[in-house]
């Protein structure tokens, strides 16, 4: 299989890849061209943010978010790495990944904030605080991460936060959400979400991208990139409802992009008037919530812990 642009150039190069879903087959170099101007092109269109912000990439050290902080690096925007250890030791899976993002922040030469949750919970990472609460260790995961994403960002004057998202993350969650019409979640699936009082913008600059571009764009780059998938996933609902549409993308290429951008284009403007919760500062720690009684759920979590700690 050749290369076609290079063809379209007059030129002749063997492809390494083709990407049934845009009908094209593309060399290493015309595909490392192709997939950051696809994630230029996102940006722009989505309004994510412009050169002139200051952005943070919450790093995981898998390929997603590695591939994407390289990429913004190499567009000119200006990105420094935020990663949250989060104490899983099950096959080294914490140590390594701060390794790779570490490696990745000395590479580009940009700097890496670190939160490491085993300084907030007294020693105790998400395997140890999903026995003692008996809450999903990816539900304890998920509000740790959103909190200290949102508040590394403010502290340190930030104009978002960009995390990498992919187009199969975000069609098995689509398809999640539809299936069973959590109209409150569709509400909240957008590739940007706009900053409001106490809350940093949210950007996901790889919505476009499959996993496997990324995984391309990784290997052909030599960034090195947590290969293990957390060993806490299992069960992970999404997995499968990624399996399911490999499985249609496969019969009819194209479905995954329709699917994620005829939804941003057609529904989800029906959708984001519908809900716009009160917001008050936590009276604990001062970060937004909703909740009623004006704790907010990560210092309701932390009082959790410390009672059962206790007994
Ligand atoms: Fe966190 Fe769950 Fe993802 Fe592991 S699988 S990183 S616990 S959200
Ligand atoms: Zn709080």
């Amino acid at each position: 299989m050749k290369c076609r642009r290079c063809r379209d150039m007059g030129k002749t190069k063997k492809a390494v890849i083709f990407l049934p879903h845009h009908n094209l087959s593309l060399c290493r170099d015309c595909f490392i061209l192709w997939y950051e101007k696809q994630i230029g092109r996102t940006i722009k269109k989505m309004r994510m943010f412009t050169r002139k912000d200051k952005i943070m990439v919450a790093v995981s050290g898998g390929k997603d978010s590695l591939a994407l902080w390289f990429a913004l690096e190499r567009l000119g925007y200006a990105t420094d790495g935020m990663y949250i250890n989060l104490g899983i030791e099950e096959r080294n899976y914490s140590r390594i990944s701060y390794e790779k993002a570490k490696k990745l922040s000395e590479r580009i030469k940009r700097p890496l904030h670190v939160v490491d949750i085993k300084d907030i919970f007294e020693g105790k990472g998400i395997s140890e605080l999903n026995k003692l609460t008996r809450q999903p260790p990816c539900s304890i995961c998920g509000l740790i991460k959103r909190y200290y994403t949102n508040k590394v960002a403010l502290d340190k004057g930030y104009d978002c936060v960009a995390t990498g998202h992919n187009l199969d993350d975000e069609v098995a969650t689509l398809l999640l959400n539809t299936l069973s019409w959590d109209v409150d979640s569709l509400s909240r699936q957008a590739p940007v979400l706009p900053e409001k009082q106490g809350f940093a913008r949210r950007v996901k600059p790889l919505v476009g991208m499959t996993e496997k571009e990324n995984l391309l764009y990784c290997l052909l780059m030599e960034i090195d990139y947590a290969k293990e998938e957390c060993p806490l996933s299992t069960g992970v609902s999404t997995i499968f409802y990624k399996q399911v549409f490999n499985k249609i993308e496969q019969k009819s290429p194209g479905t995954k992009l329709r699917f994620y951008f005829n939804f941003q284009k057609n529904i989800y403007p029906l959708l984001s008037p519908i809900k716009i919760p009160h917001l008050s500062p936590c009276s604990l720690c001062g970060q937004p919530t909703t909740t009623s009684d004006k704790i907010c759920a990560l210092c309701r979590f932390k009082e959790k812990v410390k009672n059962l700690t206790k007994n």
